[in-house]
């Protein structure tokens, strides 16, 4: 049961094959026996799970059961559950029991599916190799000396062992499409606004965006038909009207027009990796897509515009972790000054450190301009450079990540290199477009993903592309040995 996809399992329990309850234990059994070997969760919460899963088949047995009634998932640990531990793989949060659900929680929950656990993530979100959480490195599945990416690693993980058939991840410069990439599965970052941030911990607010990690493109529009939509609860949240993302699945491709940047697939990008991504680009074309070479001139700023902009809302957003309304607070103060110093000085990692010294600085009077309005200035750029591509080639693509998983401990003292792992996805998230990634072959046995970039809310074409891409390709269906 445990290697059935969303789509799949939400048949059996219609069917009757199997309930929701006796799918949920499978699952909690699964984790609790693969879960020491991966560190993917922080938390299990297996007697809520059956709660939930109680309810479920009431509904299955009733017939007021939707698509998704019964179906586990695992949420990222920045998302509030209500009356769960909320780290976001933080110290600072350890102790921290939300005392309401997020927006996309909620709406998961609505839509009958059941919460499993929580997963493992980097620091408040501040990383691209799982390392830097304080309930320590997440092992990737394909080799367990290796990163599942960040800083949804413990969302991919899991659902690429089989632990989870879903969950849900967030990305601000990648964390969603760089673990899933890593990992072998398939992962969505929408629109920026098209899903609710309420209750999900903020990193860099005009950057995060929720989305699904899942095991096919058809469960990732399954998961999205519940998270997406307007939500009054979050100034940002976008009000265009949501699409049934499983409707055009199955819609042709013919015509479709690929545009490739020239500036990613230059000779700096890995010769393997480029390879297969030109692989996978032929499958669309044999599917009537045609392809395009088009200029995103300002990509190469993208890096360092991304750690300005990120840093510098990061300072400003963990500004509230004091030590005095909630979280971590240090042992016997001497005065206010030492509670504030050494609360923040104990709660928080080298990196969360590093990116808010990074932010105050560059915010900072006399570095603002330099600094911050550059960044913002050269981030209108990267934008137009996508929106001058778009009025001429439907979707971009180009490699997730510029290699497979790399080691851990590889990069942890390097955090430049650290950084320009994100180099193809950041740029997404400084415009505020959506991508997909799909799994799209290996490299010394190690998975490659493939970035399906759209214009603004085209999710729905995005994951119509994926799906058909996903018919006839099976990388995405390989799983790792000794999770099978
Ligand atoms: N790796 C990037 C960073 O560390 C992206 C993280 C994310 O998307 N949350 O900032």
């Amino acid at each position: 049961m445990y290697q059935k996809t969303l789509a799949e399992l939400s048949q059996a329990l219609h069917k009757k094959e199997i309930s929701s309850v006796e799918l949920t234990q499978i699952f909690l059994t699964r984790c609790q026996s693969l879960n020491s070997k991966l560190n993917c969760f922080i938390s299990m919460t297996p007697e809520h799970a059956l709660a939930q899963a109680n309810a479920a088949d009431v509904q299955i047995r009733n017939g007021t059961a939707g698509p998704l009634t019964g179906l586990p998932i695992a949420h990222k640990d920045i998302f509030c559950t209500n009356g769960i531990k909320t780290s976001c793989g933080s110290k600072m949060l350890d102790n921290f029991i939300a005392p309401y659900n997020a927006t996309v929680v909620e709406r998961l929950n609505a839509s009958g599916m059941i919460t499993i656990g929580k997963t493992n993530m980097d620091e408040f979100a501040m990383g691209s190799s799982n390392e830097t959480s304080y309930y320590g490195v997440v092992k990737n599945p394909w080799d367990l000396k290796r990163v599942p990416g960040g800083s949804s690693g413990g969302s991919a993980a899991a659902v690429a062992a089989r632990l989870a058939p879903a969950a849900t991840g967030t990305d601000t410069g990648g964390s969603i499409r760089q673990p899933a990439s890593l990992c072998n599965i398939t992962g969505l970052k929408p629109t920026y606004g098209r899903v609710s941030r309420y209750g999900m911990i903020a990193f860099a607010s005009s950057l995060d965006q929720g989305g699904p990690l899942t095991r096919t493109a058809e469960d990732a529009a399954m998961v999205m038909n519940a998270m997406a939509g307007f939500d009054k609860r979050d100034s940002t949240s976008a009000c265009e009207p949501v699409e049934d993302y499983t409707a055009k699945l199955n819609d042709s491709i013919k015509g479709l027009k690929i545009g490739l940047p020239m500036e990613y697939f230059d000779e700096m990008l890995d010769s393997t990796v480029s390879n297969l991504v030109h692989a996978a680009v032929e499958e669309l074309v044999k599917l009537g897509a045609e392809i395009k070479d088009i200029n995103l001139p300002n990509s190469h700023l993208s890096i360092p515009v991304y750690y300005v902009v990120a840093p510098a809302e990061c300072s400003s957003n963990l500004a509230r972790y004091d030590g005095v309304r909630f979280g971590y607070r240090c042992k016997d103060p001497k005065d206010l000054s030492d509670l504030y110093c050494r609360s923040r000085g104990e709660g928080f990692g080298r990196e969360v450190k590093r990116r808010i010294m990074i932010g105050t600085y560059v915010l900072s009077a006399g570095y603002y301009d330099a600094y911050y309005l550059k960044a913002q200035q050269i981030r209108r750029l990267i934008r137009d450079d996508f929106q001058k591509a778009l009025a001429t080639v439907d979707i971009i693509i180009g490699p997730t990540v510029p290699g497979p998983a790399f080691k851990i401990n590889e990069l942890m003292n390097d955090p430049i290199s650290m950084y320009l792992c994100d180099i193809y996805t950041v740029s997404v998230n400084l415009a505020g477009l959506p991508a997909v990634s799909v799994p799209a072959g290996f490299m010394d046995n190690l998975p490659i993903g493939m970035q399906i970039i759209g214009n603004y809310f085209s999710e729905s074409r995005l994951l119509n592309i994926a799906h058909r891409f996903q018919q006839v390709t099976d990388w995405h269906q390989r799983i790792p040995e000794g999770f099978n």
